[in-house]
């Protein structure tokens, strides 16, 4: 017979959506017991995801600002493979021992094996010790995605996702990433600093499609003059194991080609890991692609079962999938909340990074939404010229009539950063004065959004002052 549990809410999956749920609901007095697969705590972003890759894109910046310091040779950097691992490592076990002491003083119950549902108020979780069944009054689910995977690729370590990116088992001399999304250039972006010569495939007729063409540009350039090849509009139409490199053959533009890679990483997207839990039998309405419906109290059509996070819908954020988890624990500790934000900002970071919030072009286009928009180019912000960087720009969506904020975009340097402000002045409905009479700190990259208000505003005098207003 296997242990059964009483728990007033089970929260299935640890990421940062399932963990912070699990936190705040114990703050909130609910007795918690908390379900993860893996080892350890943290989910595919602390432990295969957002946080090992910025270790590693951490020492990427370090070689590349190195290499390019006016007046300064450093010589050839010495890659020691084995502290570079070391170093990623070592913040994510920070992190994820920080996390398990974070539980266990909150009294949180950590039960590790894999949850499935029985009924609206039981799960199963099997663990590598046997089966424990669980009796819960809520649950949320919180779990997370998979990488997307092409069909017909060989089963070789060669060819690898994202985890398999981040072991950084070598240095290859040549990597073929395929997919020009988020994950693609941030890990080509490692490996190009490391070393590797970096192919990139795009099925899309620009990279980072989503984005923005005037913020994906600034980086589109830098990265023409670092990587071997970046193929656009071009289908990968077979790979091939070999055993002195990967055969990739290609279908573009140009027609068909082929080349051979030391290894390959598939970059093209996630899937949400909404099927197989026992969900569908319950009731809850999962899409066909995996995402399990909600409202804005993060309820499923179950009204016990919550979905937060990569499960819950696009984006697939950790950020976003924190506040979720916030939002459902609190309306099952019986507060009034909703997931309502006015503006999630998304963050690329490449060199340079590139970061939006609230409504793009692209969006506006496609909505037909009204917007005015005003641009400062960061080749006017001093302290971006002590960078050693001119590429960057800061630009501002307004709407027309009350001249509110509705979207920023920055692409450049320490764009991630930067975006906050633009987040907090959509979600307190700021206005372009709001932006423009706020004194930005000098000289800081910070200037390029209050200056970006300014142009709006026609008050703007370190560039020529466009038409006033
Ligand atoms: P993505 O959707 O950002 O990019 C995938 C890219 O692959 C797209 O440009 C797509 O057009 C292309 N593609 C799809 N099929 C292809 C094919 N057969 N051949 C060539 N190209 C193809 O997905 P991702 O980079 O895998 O990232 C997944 C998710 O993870 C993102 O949606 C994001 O939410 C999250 N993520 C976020 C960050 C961040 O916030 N910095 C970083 C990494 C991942």
């Amino acid at each position: 017979m296997p242990e059964t549990i009483r728990t007033q809410l089970v929260v299935v999956g640890a990421g940062p959506g399932g963990y912070s749920a699990a936190f705040r609901a114990a703050d909130l007095g609910l007795e918690v017991t908390l379900v993860e697969r893996e080892q350890r705590l943290g989910g595919v972003c602390l432990n295969v995801g957002c946080i090992p890759s910025k270790a590693l894109l951490h020492i990427a910046k370090v070689i590349d600002e190195a290499a390019h310091t006016p007046g300064v040779d450093f010589g050839k950097p010495k890659i020691d493979l084995d502290g570079v691992r070391g170093h990623k490592d070592k913040v994510v076990k920070r992190l994820t021992d920080g996390l398990a002491a974070l539980a266990r003083q909150r009294k949180v119950r950590v039960l590790t094996g894999s949850a499935s549902f029985k009924g609206p108020n039981s799960l199963r979780v099997a663990g590598s010790d046997g089966t424990t069944e669980l009796q819960f009054e809520h649950a949320i689910v919180a779990t997370g995605s998979t990488p997307a995977r092409i069909p017909g690729l060989p089963d070789d370590p060669r060819v690898m996702d994202s985890t398999g990116a981040l072991a950084l088992e070598d240095v290859p001399g040549k990597l073929l990433v395929i997919g020009g999304g988020y994950i693609g250039l941030e890990m080509a972006t490692v490996y190009r600093a490391l070393g590797s010569a970096v192919s990139v495939v795009e099925f899309m007729d620009g990279l980072l499609p989503g984005a923005d063409a005037d913020l994906v540009k600034p980086l589109a350039k830098r990265l023409a003059g670092q990587f071997a090849e970046i193929r656009l509009k071009t289908k990968v139409t077979g790979v091939v194991a070999h055993k002195d490199g990967i055969e990739v053959s290609f279908e573009g533009p140009d027609g068909a080609a082929n080349a051979r890679h030391d290894r390959v990483l598939v970059a093209v997207g996630r899937r949400p890991n909404g099927q197989n839990l026992g969900l569908e039998a319950l009731g809850v309405r999962v899409t066909e692609r995996g995402f399990i419906e909600v409202d804005a109290e993060r309820r499923t059509a179950v009204k016990n079962i919550f979905a937060i996070g990569d499960v819950a819908g696009e984006p697939m954020l950790a950020h976003k999938a924190a506040h979720e988890g916030k939002v459902a624990a609190e309306v099952i500790a019986g507060h009034k909340a909703a997931f309502a934000p006015l503006a999630i900002p998304a963050v690329v970071f490449t060199d340079p990074e590139i970061a939006w919030a609230g409504l793009t072009e692209n969006q506006a286009r496609k909505d037909g939404t009204a917007y005015e928009k005003a641009t400062f180019p960061w080749a006017a912000n001093g302290r971006s010229l002590t960078l050693g960087r001119d590429e960057g720009l800061t630009k501002i969506l307004f709407e027309p009539k009350s001249r509110r904020v509705l979207g920023v975009g920055i692409v450049g340097p320490g764009a991630g950063d930067l975006i906050a402000e633009g987040v907090l002045a959509i979600e307190m409905g700021a206005d372009a004065q709001d932006l423009a009479l706020t004194i930005h700190p000098h000289p800081t990259l910070s200037e390029t959004i209050g200056m970006a208000a300014e142009v709006f505003d026609g008050s703007v005098t370190d560039i020529i002052a466009p038409k006033r207003r």
